[in-house]
Parts: C-alpha cells; sequence; structure tokens
C-alpha cells in the first residue's frame, strides 16, 4: 500500500454532504480556521502547501492568494464568480471552476417569491396581522400591485433570466428582456420574450429584474439615471450581486418615490445593508439565500467537490472557467 500523502486541499467554509466526502477520497482536506479574518494575506497564509482552494463568494481570492506556490485549482461554490480575479488564475496556471446550472430552479424561485412578496406587501402584511392590528376586512387595506398580466422586464438572459421569464409565463406576463447576447428567435418565441434596449425594458416594465454577473461593465448598472427612466409605480428585484445596484442612488430613488418598491436578496457592501432600506416597508430584504434550498445546496457542495477531485487527480474539472490553463 502506498504511503504517499494525499495532496491538501484548503476548504475555506463548511458544505454539505455529499461533499465532504468527495473531497476527501481525493484529497486530505484542511479547514480554514472559523475566527480567521477573510483578507487576501491570512488565506494565503493557509493555503501554503495547498493544492487546491474550495471557496465561497466572501472569500477574495486575487493576486495574493493566487500566487501561491503550489496552487493549481480553486474551486468556488457558487456560479458567480467575481470574488475570483479569473485572469490573474489563468496568468499563473491555477484552474478555477463554478456551479453554474444547479441553482438556476432555487434562484429562479426565489426572484419570483421576492417579486409576488413585494408586490403584495406579504412581509408587512404578516408584522401587521401578528401585531394584532387586523381588526376587520377594509377595502383599502395593503393594496398592492398586480402581477398577473403585468410587464416583466428582465436584465441578463442567461441561466436564471431565462427561469425568472419561464416562470413569468404563468402569470401571463409580457416579458421583455435587456441583454447583449440576445436569444436566438426560437428560444425568444419559446419564453414569450421580446429583446429591447435597456431604456425600453426600465420604460415599460412593471418589475424589473436583474440576472446579470458582476463586472466591471455590470458594476452600477443601475443608477440614479435608470432609476429615473422607470415607472414610478415599479417595482425592482435583485438576485444577482448587490453591486450591480448603486444602492445609495437605489434608497434616493425610493425616498423621492421615483420608483415604488423593491426586493433584495444581495446588498453592495454584504453582510452590510444599506441603513436606510432598513426602515422601508415597501422593501423586502433577504439575506443573499437565492439558492438556499436543501438539494440546491447540496448539489452546489457536490458539483465544487467534484470539480476539486478531478482537478487534484490531474484531471480537467467540468465546470473549468479558464480552459486555456488545462489544454
Ligand atoms: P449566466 O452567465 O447564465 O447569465 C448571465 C447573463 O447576463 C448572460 O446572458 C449575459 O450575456 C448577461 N449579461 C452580461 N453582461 C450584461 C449586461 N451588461 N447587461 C445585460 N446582460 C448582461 O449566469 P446565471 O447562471 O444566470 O447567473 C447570473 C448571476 O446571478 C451570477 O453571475 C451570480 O452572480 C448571480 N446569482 C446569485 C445568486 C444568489 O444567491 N443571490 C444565486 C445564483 C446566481
Amino acid at each position: 500500500m502506498s504511503t504517499r500523502a494525499k495532496p491538501r486541499v484548503l476548504l475555506m467554509h463548511p458544505i454539505l454532504d455529499p461533499g465532504p466526502s468527495i473531497l476527501a477520497e481525493a484529497a486530505e482536506v484542511v479547514t480554514y480556521p472559523p475566527d480567521k479574518p477573510l483578507d487576501e494575506a491570512s488565506i494565503r497564509t493557509a493555503a501554503e502547501g495547498c493544492i487546491g482552494i474550495v471557496s465561497q463568494l466572501m472569500d477574495p481570492i486575487r493576486e495574493t492568494v493566487l500566487s501561491t506556490p503550489g496552487l493549481r485549482a480553486v474551486s468556488n461554490v457558487a456560479v458567480g464568480y467575481d470574488n475570483i480575479d479569473v485572469p490573474a488564475a489563468t496568468a499563473h496556471k491555477v484552474m478555477v471552476t463554478n456551479t453554474p446550472g444547479v441553482l438556476d430552479d432555487a434562484t429562479s424561485d426565489f426572484a419570483f417569491t421576492l417579486l409576488m412578496s413585494t408586490a403584495r406587501r406579504i412581509v408587512e402584511a404578516d408584522a401587521f396581522t401578528r401585531q394584532g392590528r387586523f381588526r376587520g376586512w377594509a377595502i383599502d387595506m395593503m393594496l398592492g400591485a398586480d402581477v398577473y398580466n403585468a410587464t416583466l422586464g428582465i436584465i441578463g438572459i442567461g441561466r436564471i433570466g431565462r427561469g425568472v421569464a419561464h416562470r413569468a409565463k404563468g402569470f401571463n406576463m409580457r416579458v421583455l428582456y435587456y441583454d447583449p447576447n440576445p436569444l436566438p428567435p426560437d428560444a425568444e418565441q419559446q419564453l414569450g420574450a421580446s429583446g429591447v434596449d435597456l431604456g425600453r425594458l426600465l420604460a415599460e416594465s412593471d418589475f424589473v429584474s436583474v440576472h446579470v454577473p458582476l463586472t466591471q461593465e455590470t458594476h452600477h448598472l443601475l443608477s440614479t439615471a435608470q432609476f429615473a427612466q422607470m415607472k414610478r409605480t415599479a417595482i425592482l428585484i435583485n438576485t444577482s450581486r448587490g453591486p450591480v445596484i448603486d444602492e445609495a442612488a437605489l434608497v434616493e430613488a425610493l425616498t423621492a418615490k421615483k420608483i415604488a418598491g423593491a426586493g433584495l436578496d444581495v446588498y453592495e457592501r454584504e453582510p452590510a445593508v444599506h441603513p436606510g432600506l432598513i426602515p422601508m416597508t415597501n422593501v423586502v430584504l433577504a439575506p443573499h439565500i437565492a439558492s438556499a434550498t436543501v438539494r440546491t445546496r447540496s448539489e452546489m457542495s457536490a458539483m465544487a467537490s467534484r470539480n476539486m477531485a478531478t482537478a487534484v487527480r490531474g484531471g480537467r474539472p467540468p465546470n473549468l472557467l479558464n480552459p486555456e490553463v488545462k489544454r
């Protein structure tokens, strides 16, 4: 029997079954101390001697970490990978992987959950009822916005954007989308979605739902000028990444009643939430849980672990983002 030690992999945060056993078959798993800060210098120190890092979206994996000698792979337990500097990884011949596809349904469901709960004021209504303030039916109590037959504008018609469009069909919504990579005509027809420019989408939509990756181009994609183009009755939904929306400008737009409400899962400076949002009853706030179902989080853990196990064994991981590293 070989006594050769298995390569070491740094697991930044706990993951769900069956992830740990998939990882343990391929590598010696070293866990990141939970009391250690999540800064690049500390992550690099912990990664010394490791061939791989299993990271999550709050871990900054950039030059300092990626230049660790011997590091060969970073497996992010997320579809978004804006926390990783992929060009720097490529320069250091470090493979980067993510978990696309397995979270589409959970995330699309959640975007719709936020849309419905903001439109029909469900969080406010729940608090009202629990506080014993329901004293009888009233014709003008808790009036909300119609969802059925309304116009939905989807910014970014990728996997999750398409999932949201698909759900909107059941509500007979008119679906507009904006994406620099438009859908082929047959896919547009199948989804009942029409590609338009961003200005038209903002001007015509009752609900605007954001599904773009965070990049230099999408940073503050929606700010003061864009909110001014929206209907005063419109509701904004964000389950993508916080910095896609200029949060201070959003607070201003909501305060000035330029738009009617917002349903947010993500924030510009997570886990901090802009204090201006906290007292607003026309805003529904969630703590970045769009993919948080038992099945989805388990599948994300398994997929990220398989990506890492394949890389550790010298193979090409299925969800490789920089294939030029591994020909
Ligand atoms: P995807 O790559 O399938 O789709 C993204 C789409 O955005 C693509 O069609 C792309 O062309 C489009 N796009 C890029 N730049 C754009 C721009 N400037 N304007 C308009 N469209 C643009 O990605 P996906 O799997 O659908 O995921 C989208 C994002 O959602 C992820 O990158 C991630 O950050 C976020 N996400 C968040 C959660 C959560 O827990 N809240 C869960 C899953 C995904």
